[in-house]
Formats: C-alpha cells, structure tokens, sequence
C-alpha cells in the first residue's frame, strides 16, 4: 500500500490524494535527518534576518480523524477534502512534512518575506514547496506558501526547477486524478 518512488539511490514516500499510509504507519515524530537539515536551513536564514518556527510537524493518523472530525462540524465534505488531508493522505503522517510561520506566529503567505525567502532557498536543504500556485489540479491541493516537504536535498534541487517549481507528481508521473 506504502508508494514509494525511486530517485537514484532513495526512496522517495509519496503521500497524496491517490497513495495513502496505513493507520499504524506511525513514526511518533519529525524525520531525523529533516530535523538537521531544518536547522542549518534556520541558521541561515537567521543570518538574513528571517525568522522562521514550525507551526506543524509530525501528525498521527488519529489526529487527522480528530480535525475531520472537527471541521465537518462546520463544514461540508466536499469543502473540507479542498483544504484537509483525509486521515492517511497526509504528509505529515509521514513525519517529512512542516508548516511553517514567522516569529510573530502568523503562517507563511505569499506576501510576507519570509516566504520570499523560502521559495528561493529551501531547496539548498532538501526542501520542496509541496503544493504551488497554479498546480491545484495536479497535487489535488490549494496553494499553500506554508507547507514544506523534505526529499533531500538532490530530488529538491530538481523540483526547484530555478524556481519554477515542480511537483512530485509530475517530476514521477504519479496518476493523481482522484480526488
Ligand atoms: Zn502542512
């Protein structure tokens, strides 16, 4: 069930809309090597005078049952699978993914400097943008300038593309139709 791709020599764990994990896929935390790559990747941007924290990291399939929960008491499904991952379908089960904020505690959006500096410099860490403007109908999500995904830094570097930036499903030709 897991979908793993292969760059190189890694596998690459593909979470979206199509592939999801089990309910016991459960690695209690953040990866370790995200970890270390998260902060040489805060560092420098300290030194340009950007502050960044992480809003939201490792998530258990448990947790997500519990915001779907939550969010149908307000909304429809069809709205909420717009925004929020069904339990199993999110990246951040797989304890690779982030969201990110600034110190004043606001989410990373398009018009803030920290997302400028985000955009141009993750890569460098071996992290991807997961879900940009314009590829709503390729990764089944809105755009958000918030989430990051850890590949390392090799398969980030392709997916930067020089800024124009791919997304898994593509760069794999991951069929990712349905919703
Ligand atoms: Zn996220």
């Amino acid at each position: 069930m897991k979908k793993y791709v292969k760059f190189n020599k890694e596998k690459i764990l593909i979470v979206n809309k199509n592939y999801r994990l089990s309910r016991f896929f459960n690695p209690r935390k953040l990866n370790k090597e995200l970890l270390k790559q998260y902060d040489v990747m805060w560092q420098a941007a300290q030194k340009d005078k950007i502050n960044l924290n992480i809003v939201s990291g490792y998530r258990s399939y448990k947790y997500q049952q519990k915001l779907l929960k939550e969010y149908l008491r307000v909304d429809n499904v069809e709205n909420v699978k717009k925004y929020l991952a069904m339990p199993g379908h999110s990246e951040h089960q797989t304890g690779l993914a982030i969201d990110l904020i600034n110190t004043e505690s606001k989410l990373i959006k398009k018009y803030r400097k920290e997302y400028k500096w985000l955009y141009n410099n993750t890569y460098k860490y071996g992290f991807i943008l997961r879900y940009p403007k314009g590829k709503e109908n390729i990764t089944g999500y809105k755009y958000e300038p918030w989430h990051f995904r850890y590949v390392g830094k090799n398969l980030a570097k392709e997916l930067y593309n020089s800024g124009d930036y791919l997304t898994l499903e593509e760069y794999f030709h991951l069929n990712n139709k349905k919703r």
